[in-house]
């Protein structure tokens, strides 16, 4: 097998390991991601990250990058956690730097490979994955491959058009399901609803302290302000996700991020939004279920695609 690389970059921290198998890894090695210092800095924060991981010279590398990009060229468009990604060609820079191929990915598109490969998704060939974290993030799996379309960033599931009006996303559409569900949009809308007077138990907290997390908390406790805002979230997730049956048919859709930990919370009114959307019998034929990997997908996904672009013979063997 070659000795390759998946790197999974975030706004706070860098993790790196080396492939031992198709979706197997040796301790990962960390780095803090020095955001703040500019692009450069970080490259060679993530080169020192790979060489502690490694231990010796590698033949590939595959990173995950939170921003919408284009991974045929390796040219991140804008990753808003970092400042200064602005039309970086991140790929080839770090090439230079590891003396190596370097596939760029967006880091949702490769925690739904991790996810096709050896979590909720294992075993299908159309397979969809949508993460709701801060943002809406996602991947498809079409006929049994990572889809990313003609320009390299197409997949982007968390941008669906809900509505001619509504909450614009983090990326500033206006209307867009990310606007609506993720756990900024949350956050918002309970602000929103505290600022005109609504009656909730959200209002005691300091403004700040009202996030995503704090909404599902009330809204479990019974709180009916809260219970509606996480509601809407959930339908709205549906709904997508229910056209997105209908255009693609996917056997299996995984949801994963932190949103999921609200359980029945977020999944029942996802499951209702499904249905006044999807046709009934792809929506038959779609198990929809939470994410099986957690927080390692990102990493996972990275060393499985450093494996997939670079040693494919060595991926296949395996399966
Ligand atoms: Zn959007």
């Amino acid at each position: 097998m070659k000795r390759l690389v998946g790197i999974d970059l975030g706004g706070t921290n860098i993790r790196a390991a080396l492939a031992t198998g198709e979706t197997q890894h040796a301790t990962p090695a960390h780095r803090a991601t020095p955001a703040a210092e500019g692009p450069d800095a970080v490259l060679s924060a993530i080169a020192e990250c790979v060489h502690e991981a490694a231990g010796g010279a590698i033949d590939g590398a595959a990173i995950g990058v939170p921003g919408p990009l284009d991974s045929q060229a390796g040219v991140v468009h804008t990753a808003p956690q970092l400042p200064g990604w602005r039309e970086l060609p991140a790929g080839p820079m770090l090439a230079k730097l590891l003396g190596c191929p370097v596939a760029v990915r967006n880091d949702a598109s490769l925690a739904g490979f991790a996810e096709w490969k050896a979590g909720a998704g294992q075993g299908t060939r159309h397979f969809l994955f949508v993460t709701a974290s801060t943002g809406i993030g996602g991947a498809l799996i079409v006929d049994g491959h990572l889809y990313d379309g003609g320009s390299g960033s197409g997949g982007e599931v968390g941008h669906s058009p809900m509505g001619l009006e509504g909450p614009a996303c983090n990326q500033g559409h206006p209307g867009c399901l990310e606007g609506f569900a993720s756990g900024t949009g949350i956050a918002r809308q309970a602000r929103e609803a505290i600022e005109r007077g609504e009656s909730t138990s959200l209002a005691m907290l300091a403004p700040d302290a009202v996030d995503a997390r704090a909404v599902e908390l009330a809204a479990g406790a019974g709180d009916r302000v809260a219970a509606g805002i996480f509601s809407a979230a959930g339908r709205a997730i549906g709904r997508a996700l229910g056209g997105l049956i209908n255009l693609l048919s996917p056997d299996v859709i995984a949801v994963g991020g932190g949103l999921i930990n609200a359980g029945d919370l977020l999944f029942a009114p996802l499951r209702a939004g499904v249905a006044e959307i999807a046709f009934e019998y792809p929506a038959s034929k779609c198990r929809i279920v939470p994410a099986g990997l957690g927080t390692d997908a990102g990493l996972v996904g990275a060393v499985a695609w450093a494996v997939e672009t670079f040693d494919p013979q060595s991926g296949s063997a395996r399966v």
